[in-house]
């Protein structure tokens, strides 16, 4: 007999559907795969989605890449950033200095990787085993005591035994369930314009960041490529919610904030205004007080995005989805599951989350004396024998995966 209290032949498997293939999704598909679910991903972008910009994989979600057999393959993706400079309003060099000692990465261990690689690596991992649905959605999830019945965007209809939203900080799962974003959603004080545009500067495996008060903008050279990673970052007290949905009023909005600065930003605001790949958004966190109801389960930024000025949103991701289907396949029911999963990662996750206050981030001080300690804490770290560790990154130790027998 197993825990179920059925004989091992009347045992079926556990259906379970994922929304999103990004970087949580794929790693819960793999993970419950290994303890015997049989797994649906379905994503609303007609093909795995590329997009190049880096991020990072650290402390414990090492260990996890790890035990999924890709760390060498990560490691040779490893983008082996030679220099962070950091320039003032003039473009005059501030202090240059080795990456990791800037964001508290352990060289040698913790990964950077373009995150379209992550995601490709993810997926090659699971694709003959885990089903794939590309081009669609969940539409509506009626859950009921025999399982999830699932409407999709194209009509299909299915039912699961449980279903896990790991659809970004935006989650509609997340929102279908649990009501509308801003309830969950805390603003950290900036906004943001990432695209790509050409490297005319002849920038190679290098970032140079410029800051004003309460203004900063990157250039981030991943490799010898023809393209940069630009970003434009600004404080603002509130979030400009009229700017969120309309691309003109994002391209306006970022063109105002940039007007007389220095430096190439110039060049950055006319590479925006042309940019097709034009992404915008606030900087938030997602907190929630459950992050499971009934059948349904969210992971990854769905959760509790800890927003990208931590760096740890990958990291929480593959973490999160470890835990997740660690609990799952320690406990046949699943709201045993979901609640243990939810004890043993909310501490990680708060610890990750703290790194960063509404205004705070390092990178991006908004007052001029902000700008100065900043400065010459970078100046400190120049004659500092090693880089200053982030203990939240490492902060949970992850248990055996032992799947039900
Ligand atoms: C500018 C920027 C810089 C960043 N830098 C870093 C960094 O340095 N280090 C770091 O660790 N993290 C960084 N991040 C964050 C990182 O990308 C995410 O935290 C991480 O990828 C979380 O993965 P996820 O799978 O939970 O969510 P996501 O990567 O957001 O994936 C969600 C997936 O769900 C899909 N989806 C969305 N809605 C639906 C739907 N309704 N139905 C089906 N599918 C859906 C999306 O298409 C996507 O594929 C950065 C983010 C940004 C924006």
């Amino acid at each position: 007999m197993t825990p179920t209290g059925l004989p091992d032949d009347v045992r079926v498997r556990r259906t379970v559907l994922i929304s999103g293939a990004s970087v949580a999704g794929p790693a819960l598909a793999y993970w419950l795969h290994r303890s015997g679910c049989a797994v649906t991903v379905v994503e609303k972008a007609d093909a795995l989605r590329d997009g190049g910009y880096p991020i990072d994989v650290r402390g414990t979600a090492i260990e996890v890449v790890r035990r999924m057999g890709i760390l060498p393959r990560l490691r040779d993706a490893h983008i082996d950033s030679r220099r962070c400079t950091f320039l003032d309003a003039d473009g005059g060099t501030v202090v240059s200095l080795k990456p990791s000692a800037v964001v508290g990465s352990v060289e040698g261990q913790d990964i950077e990787v373009r995150r379209g690689d992550l995601a490709a690596l993810l997926h090659a991992l699971v694709r003959d085993d885990v089903e794939f649905l590309f081009g669609d959605s969940i539409d509506t999830l009626d859950q009921s005591a025999r399982g999830v019945d699932v409407t999709f965007r194209s009509g299909r209809q299915r039912t699961f035994d449980l279903v896990v939203g790991a659809d970004g900080m935006h989650s509609h799962t997340r929102e279908s369930l649990f009501g509308p974003e801003e309830r969950f959603h805390r603003y950290l004080g900036y906004c943001f314009a990432i695209f790509t545009m050409p490297n005319t500067l002849g920038l190679s495996r290098e970032l140079v960041l410029w800051n004003t008060p309460g203004r900063a903008a990157a250039l981030y050279a991943v490799g010898d490529h023809d393209e940069l990673h630009a970003f434009l970052n600004f404080h603002r007290p509130q979030p400009p919610l009229g700017a969120l949905r309309n691309p003109d009023a994002q391209r306006d909005l970022v063109a105002g904030v940039f007007a007389g600065a220095g430096w190439e930003v110039p060049g950055l605001v006319d590479a925006m205004r042309e940019a097709d790949d034009l992404f915008f958004d606030t900087a938030g966190q997602i907190r929630m007080p459950h992050w499971s109801q009934g059948r349904v389960a969210l992971v990854g930024d769905a959760a509790y995005a800890p927003s990208f000025l931590t760096g740890q949103g990958t990291s929480l991701a593959l973490v999160g989805a470890y835990m997740l289907a660690h609990s799952l396949a320690a406990h046949r029911d699943h709201t045993a599951a979901f609640a243990a999963y939810e004890r043993d990662v909310r501490a990680f996750v708060a610890m990750n989350q703290a790194l960063v206050d509404s205004g705070g981030a390092t990178l991006f001080p908004t007052t001029a004396q902000a700008l100065e300690q900043r400065d010459a804490m970078l100046r400190d770290l120049v004659t500092l024998p090693s880089a200053p560790l982030r203990p939240a990154h490492s902060a949970l130790t992850l248990p055996a995966f032992a799947a039900l027998p």
